[in-house]
């Protein structure tokens, strides 16, 4: 089933720049109209995953949550930090596999868009902060994605934390439980 969200159309992409502009010239800070407009976002999203499920999940995660010691592969992909316990991404690595769906850390935004386009997920459940999740609605806006803003970071761009609880929630929302027999109402297309 076609997923339809108010992203799709450019009037609406151009109104939330507009509003945007003006709270910036106002100098009213954003954060509060963009985790309205995520939320707004996640519950047609969650609506259209009780219809629907989901066969096929990414979960995508920006690079600002990679410590010094990561040992992520070129590609992002979080199968080195599965045995790893010394952050949240060896908890997303293990929850990812658990309920055998795919997680990269994505190094440079647009590679990530690219890859969705690609690939063609059901869903994507992804974390940055509110400037680049307003720009993933924007980007990919024809495939469903739950987002969550980053919980904190140390300085922009460094050490960033998500909850791992939060992506694990979701995918159990879209898949079922893990191990489970994938709750999902529509063929996938395939890549
Ligand atoms: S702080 Fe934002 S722009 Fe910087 S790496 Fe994280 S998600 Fe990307």
């Amino acid at each position: 089933m076609r997923y339809v969200s108010p992203w799709q159309w450019s009037p609406y992409r151009g109104a939330v720049a507009g509003i945007r502009v003006l709270l910036g010239a106002l100098g009213v800070s954003e954060r509060g109209y963009v985790r309205r407009l995520v939320e707004d976002n996640n519950r047609r999203v969650t609506r259209h995953l009780e219809r629907h499920g989901a066969g096929t999940v990414l979960l995508i995660l920006p690079r600002c949550v990679k410590r010094k010691c990561c040992k992520l592969d070129p590609e992002g992909s979080l199968a080195g930090c599965l045995d790893c316990r010394e952050c949240d991404l060896g908890d997303l690595a293990r929850i990812a596999a658990a309920h055998g769906v795919r997680a990269l850390v994505a190094f440079r935004s647009h590679i990530a868009y690219a890859m969705a386009r690609r690939e063609q997920p059901d869903l994507i459940i992804a974390t940055a902060c509110e400037d680049r999740l307003m720009k993933a609605l924007r980007s990919v806006p024809e495939i469903p994605a739950m987002l969550a803003p980053l919980t904190d970071m140390e300085r922009m761009c460094v050490n960033a934390t998500f909850e791992p609880a939060w992506f694990e929630a979701q995918i159990a929302l879209a898949v079922g439980a893990p191990g489970g027999e994938r709750r999902v109402s529509c063929a996938h297309p395939g890549p």
